[in-house]
């Protein structure tokens, strides 16, 4: 899975570079949301060496372009990135646990819950919709 997410960054055009390839390998297994703060040291623990602030950043926000990380807001407002581990697959949304910061792939049609009510809202169409559920997992429950 990793594998198709490296090429897909390559199909557009972005170079796999041992940051990006790190990022990505990363929060593929971790599961969790992590900000750029974090994922520099994670860098400098697993490259050993220390990289720029600005690199850090450029390459989180070009994950985000590639539809490959997705971004959310800490309580105290900093940016945290987390991977879909599905990218292709079929519609879902993704929950995250405020305690842990884990991130469960959840499998509900938004379209299916929501579709009529804010068709008749916009007298529209609706063709995509995307909600960041919150709160505690059945770990941080117990
Ligand atoms: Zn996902
Ligand atoms: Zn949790």
């Amino acid at each position: 899975m990793v594998d198709t997410m490296l090429d897909t960054i390559r199909q557009q055009g972005l170079r796999v570079t041992p940051v990006v390839k790190t990022l990505v390998n990363y929060l593929y297994s971790s599961r969790t949301v992590n900000s750029a703060i974090e994922l520099k040291a994670v860098l400098i623990h697993k490259l050993g060496y220390t990289i720029p602030d600005s690199t850090i950043y450029r390459s989180c926000e070009r994950l985000v372009a590639c539809g490959i990380f997705h971004t959310t807001f800490f309580n105290n407002g900093i940016t945290g990135y987390f991977i879909c581990r599905e990218m292709s697959n079929r519609e879902h949304q993704h929950f995250i646990c405020r305690y842990c910061h884990c991130v469960q792939e959840i499998h509900v049609s938004l379209k299916d819950c929501f579709g009529t009510s804010v068709e008749s809202c916009i007298d529209g169409r609706l063709e995509q919709s995307r909600i960041l559920f919150e709160g505690v997992c059945s770990s941080c429950e117990k």
